[in-house]
């Protein structure tokens, strides 16, 4: 990703970000931060940037010539259109939503005003994003710069390492995090707690857990709310656990905001992959309730719990029907035993085996050509290269290796389902696929997921596959639309 900071005080920036992880992450090349000199570009003698804003008033203003040279230069040099950000009071408040959907741009602009702020006809040109970090004024806009590069730039893969990328961490979004401490045990006569030293897991999250809803409670009972509405839903939700189960998985894992609630029927919004998902009671409320979330409609995908409200989003939304799926469920909490059916090891350790068991582990994004090949072959909906790249960058990608040569890989969807699963007709029958499945069952059975996948209808294959890993099938259909 390449960020491009517009600014009178480019030393500022420069010094700001290059200290600490996004400072480490730069020089790894996971990112560029450039900043840019606006006063460069004046046409102005004196290297003069501002003037005094017509009808009077207190303060000047940068002037629209200097500020548009500088963000045509920073515009090639991005070689493709990109988000142009404005740091404004006036914008809308920076949130880790704001963060996540930045961070899935190549490139953005940022530009910081000062004086008064910036003449409004070149903000009306080049601006697509107006932020604010805060209700509060600023001298510049160099430090909000600074905060959402800072923000935005531990969201890119590969920059807190992949094993704290955004979506890993259950229950993020509404809870504050649970207080922590670090050695010594005894400090000025206070104690570490004591669930913290006895090594039980299970213990200490549930502990962390509690002191999370407390402390959200009591510091920001705005965000508390929500979370109980979260919730609420969950355990209503549960009712129809198996139909559910990408639902619930949505709040457990952190990713769901509540797009609507009537009591029985309920809409949730995945805020990382943008989909949403709908579930109803009764006919008439449903149809009120797309009504509500469809009046301003952009479009996009929709996964619906009831055959008739699949027919009015296509009836009456103009949705088309991309999917008829089951849900198979993982319900037990203990991994799968492995039994020998494979090795969690790197590809290329050894290149002949003597077992025929598949080493599986991780794919990196060089591997983007060969799974979209492959994975393309079997036919399979809705997968185009930037949302494989996506996968394989988050780490949600595993292949399964035989003597050096990929056989087969499966991995996660980005709202949390195991997908993808795909094994090369040479390798077919040597229960690779079971080895995939299991391998995944385990990993999200371990960061406290309930493994669920969506076989689409008449491959059978697949459900006798989940079957004899033991997984359950929801009676009812899910049905997946787009528009
Ligand atoms: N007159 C402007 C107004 O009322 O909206 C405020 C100008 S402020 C003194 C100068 C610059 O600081 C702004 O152009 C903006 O770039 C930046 N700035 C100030 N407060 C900010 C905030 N809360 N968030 C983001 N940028 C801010």
């Amino acid at each position: 990703m390449k960020i491009q900071i517009l600014t009178l005080f480019p030393d500022m920036v420069r010094q700001g970000l290059s200290a600490g992880i996004i400072g480490r992450a730069v020089t790894q090349g996971l990112l560029s931060i450039e900043a840019i000199d606006i006063r460069d570009y004046t046409k102005d003698i004196h290297r003069k940037v501002d003037d005094y804003p017509y009808g009077g008033g207190a303060g000047m203003l940068m002037q629209a010539q200097p500020v548009y040279d500088a963000w045509c230069a920073a515009r090639e040099r991005a070689g493709a259109a990109v988000r142009t950000v404005y740091l404004t009071p006036q914008g809308e408040t920076f949130t880790q939503e704001h963060a996540k959907a930045f961070a899935k741009e190549d490139g953005l602009i940022l530009l910081c005003g000062h004086y008064e702020g910036i003449d409004e006809r070149v903000l009306d040109t080049v601006v697509t994003d107006y932020i604010s970090i805060g209700d509060y004024v600023l001298t510049g806009g160099e430090l909000a710069a600074m905060v959402l590069t800072d923000a935005v730039a531990r969201m890119v893969p590969g920059v807190l390492g992949n094993e704290r990328s955004g979506e890993a961490e259950s229950f993020e979004g509404e809870l504050l995090e649970y207080p922590q401490y670090s050695r010594p045990r005894v400090w000025r006569g206070m104690p570490v707690p004591d669930v913290l030293l006895s090594g039980n897991q299970r213990q200490i999250d549930a502990w962390r857990r509690e002191q999370s809803e407390e402390r959200t409670r009591l510091r920001r009972p705005d965000l508390y709310e929500k979370y109980c509405r979260l919730w609420d839903c969950h355990k209503r939700l549960m009712r129809q656990k198996l139909l559910h189960i990408d639902m619930t998985e949505l709040i457990v894992r952190g990713k769901a905001h509540v797009l609507y609630d009537d009591g029985e029927e309920i809409c949730l919004l995945d805020k990382e992959s943008g989909i949403r998902f709908a579930t109803a009671g009764e006919e008439d409320a449903g149809r009120r309730m797309l009504f509500s979330l469809l009046r301003e409609d952009g479009g996009g995908l929709f996964a619906v719990h009831q055959e008739f409200l699949a027919d009015l989003l296509e009836r009456e939304y103009g949705y088309a029907r991309i999917m008829t799926c089951e849900q198979a469920v993982y319900t037990r909490r203990e991994k799968i035993p492995v039994r020998g059916r494979y090795l969690a090891a790197d590809p290329a350790g050894g290149t002949l085996q003597t077992d025929q068991r598949p080493r599986i582990c991780r794919l990196t994004p060089d591997w983007l050509d060969t799974v979209a090949a492959h994975y393309e072959m079997t036919g399979s909906a809705g997968a185009d290269l930037p949302y494989l790249m996506e996968r394989l960058e988050k780490g949600w990608m595993f292949g399964a290796f035989l003597d050096g040569q990929l056989a087969g890989f499966a991995g996660m969807h980005t709202e949390g389902s195991i997908g993808f699963l795909t094994v090369l007709p040479e390798y077919r029958r040597r229960g690779i696929g079971g080895a995939l499945e299991t391998y995944l069952i385990n990993e999200m059975t371990e960061r406290g997921f309930t493994p669920y996948g969506q076989i689409e209808e008449g491959n059978t294959g697949s459900v006798r596959l989940q079957e004899s890993l033991g997984l359950c099938f929801s009676r009812e259909k899910i049905f997946w639309l787009q528009r």
